[in-house]
């Protein structure tokens, strides 16, 4: 058995003729990679990644986060953070959840928006996390609840989705509103 080993996501760990891929470990024309930050498990043929549970960089109150909104319920958001943004810039892999009040500023964003955060508190591994506060933060990029298509700006706190025509005003829009985090691989991917 080989020692253990340290990986990080899209790192290349073989090639399909060599292992099974198991948990954490994803295929690509043949080829395997780490799905995430963790400790590779190679047994005999069989390869898998058990991501580390904690974040590497523990969290601090007043950081500026960059995170997806997954889901809602009655009265929170819940955000999956993907990275640090400022002052520290690292990834989060895995992400880290956090949970974001439904009130003011933070009312009408929905699933699927990505959004600058500011880290609120932390308590007993409870992240807290809100749009309010300087202009930049707020949502960064939408996409319309209708046809699904990237929302531009417009004046003000208006969204206008250019290819149904449907405008929206019921959210805090970051001033960054466009820079994309997806280019920087600050975030992989988006479920629709
Ligand atoms: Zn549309």
């Amino acid at each position: 058995m080989r020692e253990r080993r340290i990986v990080v996501p899209g790192e290349r760990l073989g090639v399909v003729e060599e292992f099974i891929p198991g948990e954490g470990v994803r295929e690509e024309r043949g080829t395997l990679y780490s799905i995430y930050l963790g400790s590779l498990q190679e047994k005999d043929i069989n390869v898998s990644v058990r991501p580390f549970k904690k974040p590497i960089l523990p969290l601090r109150p007043g950081e500026i986060a960059l995170g997806e909104i997954r889901s809602a319920d009655r009265s929170v958001y819940h955000v999956h953070l993907t990275a640090l943004v400022k002052p520290r810039r690292a990834l989060l892999s895995p992400p880290v959840q956090a949970v974001m009040s439904k009130r003011p500023p933070n009312v009408g964003a929905r699933p699927s928006d990505i959004v600058l955060v500011r880290i609120n508190s932390i308590d007993n591994g409870t992240v807290t996390v809100t749009m309010g506060g300087p202009p930049d933060l707020g949502v960064i990029l939408s996409f319309c609840p209708t046809c699904g298509a990237p929302l531009r700006k417009g004046v003000g706190y208006t969204l206008v989705c250019e290819r149904c025509g449907k405008v929206y005003l019921d959210k805090k829009i970051s001033s960054r509103y466009g820079w994309n985090p997806f280019k920087e691989g600050l975030i992989r991917y988006v479920k629709r």
